[in-house]
């Protein structure tokens, strides 16, 4: 009795734990809160920081934050258009480039952005640059936005706990909580705040980062050339972090070529208009077209 009891104290706090993806529609298990997830990720940043060596390069420092801050705008257009206004609160951004030979990048929940320089060195000087860029740092916003550290934390708790899981949530047993997002953040490990995501988290950040490409004026083309150079570069018997972390460079590369012209479509002009300093008065107009059309135009099997 007990036990039938406990079970459906846990399906009725895990039915009422739900949120929604906005960009994609996606139903999300969300049983951790904003300020635990961000208290805790704000202190793993910051021990990753205190090893980290910051980049020393100011040209490339200045390329990284510049583009960053264009994708983090982007981010915060796109919040405040689907009136996910007080998500915004969440986010302190900052934008860093590290001296690490690694081809790999992060963001933070609450918007820390870690590009390594490998991955800037991998991109190169060409003149797709910046776009391929802002495919790399909009794939990382798109984890972030998209809460995949909390939905991930949550399934997490969810294992952990059992039948007591109505307890953390109610409760806030805060102690399982944090071990919950600890080992969903993959603390203490070599991956720091990588622990791989899944593939439907990947492909889904790959969607987002697209969509912040281009409402930030970048090429969402330079999604695909990027992935083939990491695909290429990581053809080694030794594949790079954001490669072992972010696997499957096929797949991810035919939904993005199936995704990029709608995204681009239903995107591109919109937001560019709603961003033109002329346009205020059809920014209230524009943006509702937008949140009519949330949640289109992407399927992942
Ligand atoms: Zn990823």
């Amino acid at each position: 009795m007990m036990k039938k009891i406990i079970s459906l104290a846990v399906a009725t706090a895990v039915l009422t734990a739900c949120s929604t993806v906005s960009m994609t529609g996606r139903k999300q298990l969300n049983l951790v809160s904003e300020s635990e997830i961000l208290s805790a990720s704000l202190s793993e940043y910051q021990s990753y920081m205190k090893t980290a060596k910051v980049s020393t390069d100011a040209n490339a420092t200045a390329i990284v934050k510049n583009v960053a801050q264009r994708i983090a705008a982007a981010a915060e257009a796109y919040l405040t258009a689907t009136g996910q206004t007080a998500d915004l609160q969440n986010y302190a951004w900052e934008f860093n480039l590290t001296q690490d030979a690694n081809l790999n990048a992060f963001c933070m929940p609450g918007g820390k952005i870690v590009v390594y320089s490998g991955m800037l060195g991998l991109i190169g000087n060409g003149a797709d640059r910046d776009d391929e860029l802002a495919a790399v740092i909009g794939h990382e916003v798109g984890h972030a936005i998209a809460k995949h550290g909390q939905e991930r934390a949550s399934q997490q708790l969810l294992q952990q706990m059992g039948g007591s899981v109505l307890g953390a949530v109610v409760g806030g047993a805060s102690t399982q909580t944090q071990q919950a997002i600890a080992t969903a953040y993959g603390m203490g490990t070599q991956y720091g705040a990588l622990l791989p995501f899944s593939r439907k988290h990947e492909l889904e950040a790959d969607y987002i980062g697209i969509v912040l490409a281009t409402i930030a004026g970048y090429d969402a083309d330079a999604a695909v050339t990027l992935w083939q150079k990491m695909e290429a570069a990581s053809g080694g018997s030794n594949p790079a972090p954001f490669m072992s972390t972010h696997p499957s460079s096929s797949k991810r590369i035919s939904e993005l070529q199936k995704s990029i012209p709608k995204v681009k479509a239903e995107y591109g002009a919109v937001y560019q208009q709603a961003t033109a300093p002329a346009a205020t008065t059809t920014t209230k107009n524009s943006t509702k077209t937008t949140t009519t059309n949330k949640g289109t135009g992407f399927k992942i099997g």
